[in-house]
């Protein structure tokens, strides 16, 4: 079968390639792949780069991806055969303190499908049974296979709003990536006044599509200075570029008592005296993937507004999926989408 798979550690080893088709064991099941997302996690992974250097290899990457169950393992009920389903991302281990609590997204021994095993860029994945999500009636393959990463701006969303105290207002986003995006139009959605934030490299494909969806939005650090609207007086800011020149931005120029909350993964040192912050007496929350309440969440949008969402899609053959990895890697998209075996 088709795999895009990382066969050695050093960087320019990863590519399409024909592998064995995977047999599933006890408690798991073979999923036929319908489409697959790719996101930022893929792109560390292809390039081999920082800590995704460490990652088993040979791996097939993929971690965002729907299909239809083909097969089963001993003690999975065959009936399983032919339900549409979306692999659980965070594969938490169910028997931890962070699991007791309910905050399956924080498992220290967590898995992900790309990442810890064979994940969904191929033909054909196996699961753990436990770890796929139905897709519900109502829900296209190709809108199920963008359920992870909406459920990640749904808990993003979530977690600012539980530390705010003031009336919505203006609510910055900073990083127009898929997430940034998805979590502009929830933000939008709940009656914020809302301005996407990004960088030159970002305004001629992911601000641009931010203002195709009606979104205001500005430019920083550019050769032209700052152009746009002003974020200034924000009570809400959402960080999901992963950059600390952002991150310091936010703490800068929310109101007081505003919040702050990160769902960028950034490796920068913050250079920052927090007195002002301190002062202010901001709200500073993180956000880490997403737990089963947002992935139900996500499906709900998914099925009453998917345009929402598609909006900020492009669809490309798996065949050209390298490609697809550049474009995204260059800005050139916010959230690409591969076909491997379309609608079933
Ligand atoms: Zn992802
Ligand atoms: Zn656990």
């Amino acid at each position: 079968m088709r795999a895009l798979l990382r066969s050695d550690p050093e960087p320019g080893k990863c590519g399409l390639a024909d592998v064995p088709e995977p047999v599933p064991g006890p408690g798991e099941v073979l999923v036929r792949v319908a489409f697959a997302g790719i996101c930022g996690t893929d792109l560390h992974a292809y390039y081999s780069e920082g800590d995704y250097r460490g990652l088993p290899a040979p791996l097939v990457l993929g971690h965002e991806f729907s299909g239809v169950v083909v097969g089963v393992g001993a003690g999975v009920p065959a009936g399983r055969i032919g339900r549409r389903v979306l692999a659980r991302v965070i594969q938490n281990c169910d028997a931890c303190p962070s699991c007791a609590a309910g905050l399956a997204n924080l498992c220290p021994d967590r898995e992900v499908p790309g990442i810890s095993y064979d994940g969904g860029f191929a033909d054909l994945v196996v699961l753990p049974d436990r770890h796929t999500i139905p897709v519900p009636d109502g829900v296209g393959l190709e809108s199920a296979a963008l359920t992870e990463p909406v459920s990640v701006a749904v808990h993003a969303v979530e977690r600012a709003e539980s530390g705010r105290r003031l009336p919505r207002g203006r609510a910055v986003v900073t990083g127009p990536g898929a997430i940034g995006l998805f979590s502009a139009v929830l933000l939008r959605e709940r009656g914020y006044d809302v301005v996407v934030v990004g960088t030159a490299q970002d305004a001629a494909t992911r601000l641009a599509a931010a203002s195709a969806a009606g979104l205001a939005t500005r430019v920083v650090g550019g050769g032209d200075g700052d152009t746009g609207t002003p974020t200034s007086g924000a009570t809400l800011w959402i960080e999901a570029s992963g950059s600390a020149a952002a991150l310091a931005s936010a703490l800068d120029g929310l109101a007081p008592g505003g919040v702050l909350c990160s769902v960028g993964l950034g490796d920068q040192p913050l250079d920052r005296d927090l007195a002002s912050a301190t002062r202010r007496e901001l709200s500073l929350l993180f956000s880490m993937a997403s737990g089963p309440s947002d992935y139900a969440a996500a499906s709900e949008l998914l099925a009453d507004r998917p345009d929402d969402v598609r909006q900020f899609v492009r669809g490309y053959a798996f065949t050209g999926c390298e490609q697809a990895l550049a474009d995204a890697r260059s800005g050139r998209t916010v959230k690409p989408l591969l076909t491997i075996g379309g609608e079933q």
